[in-house]
Order: structure tokens, then C-alpha cells, then sequence
């Protein structure tokens, strides 16, 4: 099977060329083609951030996030700051733990919004699809108008990908998404990971917060021989954010421990064993 010369992408994935006698996928063949530049979108976060006087923080306690909200607070230095927690009903109590040490050590106000997303978790899992647009979509709307509610206009998220090549996107209700990890790779959050309280909890795979990914990744890999995350982890791979190696471990079938597993079926009214 032909794999990508730049990527982590093969043809179970993606569509993959030759070029130059070398195997490429197509979003490394666009990418090439429109190189998103680092240092502008760097300075249009800069410039952006100025003006941020007020801003939600989405903030599950996950790693990226506690990265979000150390820059907010730290480096740009945002007046009014408020983290929140969307708890979709199946976060590990280690990130929950980890988020109150957190936003206490940096002395941001923390509120947890507590919902039951188990009609998304149990879907996925019998139809083993990924939960994590769905999610995704359903906090985003809760945090938009929790930020409404509030009058505030800028939501910060951690994520590490800008939108198509900024570093924002304007959301309905005129209310604003700032990208603040935009093209910042894993070593550059380790290294701020390291000065703050962030113990990594034993999840399965890479979460740092998320009971429910392990089991997805597990059932998704069951069915079709790969992860659903493959397609964004070779993403950051392409802009030079993670290294292949580390892609490459992170996109194996994960081991999921036993009592996680039994606990997220159990609370989704799922039979295990008449699953597999
Ligand atoms: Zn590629």
C-alpha cells in the first residue's frame, strides 16, 4: 500500500499520487501548492488578541485547552477571562481535577455547564462512527450562547489547526472563535505544559480528558482498520506540528482499560458482548 512521502495519509485514507516519482496525498499536493503562512497567521493572532478585552475559554481540562487558557492569561493577557467546562456527562475525573488545579494556579474564574450527550456517545458507538464532530458541534453551540448570554464576543478554544488559513472564524450572533494554538506544535505545548499542575491521566489513546474516545477508536478500528482520527493527525503532521513517529503510534487500534470500557457501556445501556 502506497503512503505518503509527507504525511502519515496512505490510500485508505486518502487518494494518493506520484509526483516527482514520490507517493503524495492530496492535501499534502493542495497544501504544497497554498503553504499557509506561519508567521502571518502568527501575527494575525497577535493582532486579533489585542483587542480581546473579554473571552470564554473553552476549557475542558484537557491539555490543549489548559495551553489556551495559560496564553489568554499569560501571554496575551486578557482582561476578563471566564474557562468553561462543557461536561458532556463522560469526562475523565482526572481532567476534571486537572482543570479546578488549573484555573486556580492561574487564578481564572472556572464553571463547570454540566449536559447529557449519551444519545450522541451511544449512536457512535453502535453504529461505530466518530462521536467527535457531534460533540464537537453540540459544545461549540452551548459555549456561542452561554457567550451571548453573557455579552461577551470571543470564544477561545485550543485547538492546533487555523481555519482554512486564519486563525478565526466568525460564528452566528456575531460571536467569534480565536483558534489560539493555531500552528503551534506539540512541543511547543509540552513546554508550557511543564511549568503548570497538568498531570496526565491514564486514558486510552491520547485523550487527556475524554472517557468516551478510547471506546470509539476501538469500535471504529474494528470496523474498518483504522482510526477516524487518522485523516487530522496527518494534518499535523503535513504542517510540521507533530512528528511521524508519534502520528504513527497515536493512529494504532488503542488498548482501552478494562473498567473504562465496562463503565461507558454500562452508563450508555450498551451490551458489550452483543456487540462484538
Ligand atoms: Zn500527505
Amino acid at each position: 500500500m502506497l503512503t505518503c512521502s509527507l504525511c502519515i495519509n496512505n490510500e485508505k485514507t486518502s487518494k494518493i499520487e506520484i509526483v516527482d516519482r514520490k507517493p503524495i496525498c492530496k492535501e499534502c499536493v493542495v497544501y504544497l501548492k497554498h503553504k499557509p503562512d506561519r508567521g502571518k497567521i502568527r501575527a494575525e493572532l497577535d493582532e486579533l488578541m489585542k483587542s480581546v478585552d473579554k473571552a470564554v475559554v473553552a476549557f475542558s481540562g484537557g491539555k490543549d485547552s489548559t495551553v489556551a487558557l495559560y496564553l489568554a492569561k499569560e501571554y496575551y493577557k486578557v482582561p476578563e477571562l471566564e474557562a468553561i467546562m462543557i461536561d458532556h456527562g463522560f469526562m475523565a475525573k482526572e481532567a476534571i481535577e486537572n482543570a479546578k488545579r488549573i484555573a486556580e494556579y492561574l487564578d481564572a474564574p472556572f464553571t463547570i455547564l454540566r449536559y447529557d450527550y449519551s444519545d450522541i456517545f451511544r449512536e457512535a458507538l453502535l453504529k461505530a462512527q466518530s462521536p467527535c464532530r457531534r460533540c464537537s458541534k453540540r459544545t461549540m453551540e452551548k459555549l456561542r450562547k452561554h457567550a451571548l448570554s453573557k455579552g461577551i464576543k470571543y470564544i477561545i478554544t485550543g485547538h492546533e489547526l487555523p481555519f482554512g488559513h486564519h486563525p478565526y472564524r466568525l460564528m452566528s450572533g456575531g460571536i467569534i472563535q480565536i483558534r489560539l494554538l493555531s500552528l503551534m506544535s506539540e512541543k511547543e505545548r509540552f513546554e508550557i505544559l511543564k511549568k503548570l499542575p497538568f498531570e496526565f491521566p491514564k486514558l486510552a489513546g491520547y485523550t487527556t480528558n475524554c472517557l468516551i474516545l478510547g471506546p470509539a477508536l476501538e469500535r471504529y478500528y474494528e470496523k474498518h482498520g483504522l482510526s477516524f482520527e487518522h485523516r487530522r493527525i496527518a494534518a499535523l503532521v503535513r504542517y510540521g506540528l507533530l512528528d511521524k513517529e508519534k502520528a504513527l503510534e497515536k493512529v494504532k487500534k488503542p488498548e482501552i482499560p478494562e473498567e473504562i470500557k465496562r463503565d461507558v457501556y454500562e452508563r450508555l445501556n450498551l451490551n458489550l458482548k452483543e456487540m462484538l
